[in-house]
């Protein structure tokens, strides 16, 4: 055990706060590899040069990893019940079709999980082979998150991607025919884009009939080829004009807003997310995976080593955690409004105290505040930011960040 991360049994020592239950677990497995890196990305994602396509990564030493990890990472989920899984990235549709055959029979093996988990995978275009997403569905895989971003070939090509608008709408044709339940990522404010062309993209994208839709403005962010070398982006007003044909164009194809960037058919939300969003729980396994686990009197955090190389050779030498430590009650009501603000309809009142285990009466200030302000609504049977307040986000979740622990 390095000596940064502690036995799980200084996790059930008396603590700062009293959660009455623990919440929703889920788990997040992170395949860090990409056919190429793109200019805008920062996620944890590694483009890989060896010789031979798409084999040429480490799937077996990597899935020996994510089991040894998972299996050192059971002492502090003990008894608890999965109710989703998302395989992120990176791009985890590169891996074998028997590779996530392996990958699920091991969390099963592993974990309880529900009968009905979702259970999603990040594809992107470019990886589309129909036997083997007809494989994925065998193994359990029951919801795909498609990277399509734009259907506009030039755009594609700005942004660094692999596939072009062809193998987009191809893409979206195969997981038609193998899944019910999938998402299109999509991106505005893209280099040198128009009104018009972003409108055709979502069009295009509305008349494939997906289910959930996530429709995220382009960011420059920073330690990534676009903050070094900008390019060319709408200005303020045009991006504006897009985010406000958005929300009404999704709404009349019968979409609701449901979360900033995502958009659902009924009954039709991403569970997964929306337990990040309500402060679940959940276990990230895999390089540079992020972790929030509650005890009865702690909420902790983790995070495993970042690198590839790195996150497997310590997961076999039994320790894949880089860092860990405990949400301290002054950070909780913050964090808590960081998530749940992001949520249209936000969360009833009493998830406060569910989730964070503090006592209502530590966010009275900043919530009559935020109140008067006109930034979140007023009904004491939910925290919910008014349509101001979703507009103004970043300053209303900002007012939670001095409450007093
Ligand atoms: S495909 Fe996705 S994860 Fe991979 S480099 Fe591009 S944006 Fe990043």
């Amino acid at each position: 055990m390095s000596p940064n991360v502690l036995p799980v049994q200084n996790f059930l020592r008396p603590g700062q706060i009293r959660l009455p239950a623990l919440p929703p677990l889920s788990l997040y497995v992170h395949f860090p590899w990409c056919v190429r890196k793109c200019p805008y990305c920062d996620f944890n994602s590694h483009e890989f040069k060896g010789e031979g396509g798409s084999q040429a990564f480490p799937e077996t030493m990597y899935l020996d990893a994510l089991r040894s990890d998972l299996e050192q990472a059971l002492p502090n989920i003990w008894g608890r019940q999965v109710h989703t899984v998302f395989i992120g990235g990176g791009t985890p549709s590169l891996m074998s079709a028997d590779g996530l055959d392996r990958l699920l029979s091991d969390i099963r093996a592993l974990l309880p999980l529900d009968a009905d988990a979702e259970i999603t995978m990040e594809a992107n275009p470019g990886t589309f082979e129909a036997e083997k997403f007809r494989r994925f569905r065998e193994s359990g895989v029951n919801r795909l998150s498609i990277g399509i971003q734009s259907f506009n070939s030039e755009h594609l090509k700005a942004l660094g991607r692999i596939h072009d608008g062809d193998e987009a709408r191809r893409a979206i044709e195969i997981a038609q025919t193998h899944f019910d339940n999938f998402n299109l990522d999509l991106m505005f404010a893209l280099p040198r884009q128009t009104l018009a062309q972003c409108q055709a993209d979502v069009e295009t994208a509305i008349g494939f009939a997906p289910p959930h839709l996530s429709l995220y403005h382009l960011t420059l962010e920073p330690n990534t080829q676009f903050h070094k070398y900008p390019p060319v982006v709408p200005d303020e007003d045009t991006s504006a004009d897009m985010q406000d044909w958005i929300i009404e164009r999704t709404a009349a194809a019968g979409y609701a807003h449901y979360e900033v960037s995502a958009y659902a058919k009924p009954n039709r939300q991403a569970k997964h997310n929306l337990n990040y969003w309500q402060f679940g729980d959940y276990l990230g396994i895999g390089a540079g995976a992020h972790s929030k686990l509650s005890f009865p009197e702690r909420i902790i955090r983790q995070i495993r080593h970042k690198h590839p190389q790195r996150y497997m050779e310590t997961a076999a030498a039994g320790n894949a955690i880089q860092d860990e430590n405990e949400v301290s009650a002054r950070d909780l009501p913050f964090e808590f409004m960081l998530n749940a603000l992001r949520l249209t309809d936000g969360v009833p009142t009493e998830t406060f105290a569910d989730r964070t285990g503090l006592p209502m009466a530590k966010l009275a200030k900043p919530l009559a505040e935020a109140v008067e302000k006109g930034l979140l609504v007023r009904d004491p049977g939910r925290i919910a930011p008014t349509e101001l307040g979703q507009r103004f986000l970043n300053d209303l979740q900002a007012m939670f960040l001095l409450a007093p622990g």
